[in-house]
């Protein structure tokens, strides 16, 4: 039909650009292995960072959410969907992150379509990263406040920004906490130095933080010791704790106008049971132990040792995010599909997720790997490394 003609284009537009996504169906639990195209293959594509997502205690947990609660909480939370469990979440995270509050909602995505409308207003200016998710470039655009742009990881030019935007009261600060293409952090220390200089407020996203930096991961307000000084804190549920949602940390003024006016948390429903329960227990065991955040540091460090001793070159990561540049989109996917023939899952990312000339295989370490998964990755690299030509 022809008014469906331009969607046919679009779609042809992209398989002629070469930008086409081909997504691998997995055919069992994630985890150090997948099955894919009825072969185990080695995972280096996920953000399962501490190994949670199938780990046993939080599927118990879940199913045993299930028997109590049942699957689904019928509402959104302000109407009959709050379920003592996810009181129970909230208590946890706050408790976790060394907030005086927090809010569970659907997904990291929401976390920010929930605070940036709600507290920036026409005659407010807000400023954020150049290379921020894009989740809070969706969250900036659906504000009508004024937006300074600064580029990556730049505060003398933020500083700049603030300075120009000194009389507009009501100033925020957006940063995500690790940037997931490089793996580089925000320059936290800094930004919060002048927010205080300006009395602008501070918001971080920190999804690839949270289980990875500080202590027992803690996230990066803790990484850098600046408890009480960052305002809002956001991130996920579903990378290193392994399961789904997303959560908002920070004052209790904070966290209660997000439960009268956040729109996420007004009109859509709340967290399924067996997802919460399943969060309580991975924050449970965090608390408990730094053991598998340790596993995954350990992990990261050798595989990238390894990887610059044969001659990759591995950006300038700060986390177990293990970019390893290979220049031209076509050399990245070439790469890639070698590996997977070698039955190593490692998937290429190239413009426009990154820069043009920076495409790059992102080799996600996770707790799961074990030393001989990480040998076994290493001799793969090596190989289709010589064979394309890059070491
Ligand atoms: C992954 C990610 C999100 C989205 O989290 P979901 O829980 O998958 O919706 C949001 N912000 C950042 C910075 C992320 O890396």
């Amino acid at each position: 039909m022809a008014k469906w003609a331009f969607i046919e284009q679009a779609l042809a537009d992209l398989r002629d650009k070469g930008l086409y996504n081909t997504i691998r169906t997995i055919e069992g639990p994630m985890g150090a292995w997948v099955s894919i195209e009825g072969k185990p293959r080695l995972n280096l594509c996920s953000n399962n960072y501490l190994g949670f997502a199938n780990d046993p205690r939080l599927t118990k947990a879940a199913i045993a959410a299930i028997e109590q609660y049942g699957v689904g909480p019928g509402a959104v939370r302000s109407i009959a969907g709050t379920m003592s469990l996810h009181l129970e979440l909230e208590t946890a995270i706050a408790r976790f992150k060394g907030t005086e509050a927090a809010l569970s909602v659907q997904s990291g995505l929401n976390t920010n379509l929930a605070v940036i409308p709600l507290l920036m207003g026409k005659d407010d200016v807000l400023f954020t990263d150049e290379l921020n998710h894009a989740s809070i470039i969706d969250g900036v655009r659906l504000t009508k406040a004024k937006r300074e742009i600064f580029p990556h990881r730049d505060v003398e030019t933020l500083a700049l920004q603030l300075e120009a935007n000194r009389d507009i009261a009501k100033k925020l600060i957006i940063t995500d906490g690790v940037f997931s293409m490089d793996g580089d952090l925000a320059p936290l220390p800094a930004i919060v130095e002048l927010a205080e200089q300006y009395d602008a407020m501070v918001m971080v996203d920190d999804a690839h933080g949270e289980g990875v930096l500080g202590r027992h991961g803690r996230g990066i307000a803790d990484h850098f010791g600046l408890h009480g000084r960052v305002d809002i804190e956001c991130g996920t549920m579903s990378k290193a704790f392994g399961v789904m949602g997303g959560y908002i940390a920070g004052k209790a003024e904070l966290i209660e106008y997000l439960r009268q006016r956040a729109r996420p948390f007004l009109f859509s429903s709340a967290a399924t049971p067996p997802d919460v329960a399943a969060c309580i227990a991975a924050i449970e065991i965090l608390e408990a132990s730094d053991e598998p955040v340790r596993k995954l540091w350990e992990n990261a460090k050798y595989f990238t040792a390894k990887l610059q001793a044969l001659g990759f070159d591995c950006g300038h990561s700060e986390t177990p995010i293990t970019p390893v540049m290979l220049g031209e989109a076509k050399t990245a996917w070439a790469f890639s599909k070698r590996l997977f023939e070698e039955d190593i899952f490692a998937t290429a990312i190239a413009f426009p997720t990154v820069p043009r000339g920076a495409a790059r295989i992102r080799a996600m370490l996770s707790a799961a790997h074990s030393r001989e998964d990480l040998d076994l990755a290493i001799g793969k690299f090596a190989l289709v490394g010589q064979e394309l030509g890059v070491i």
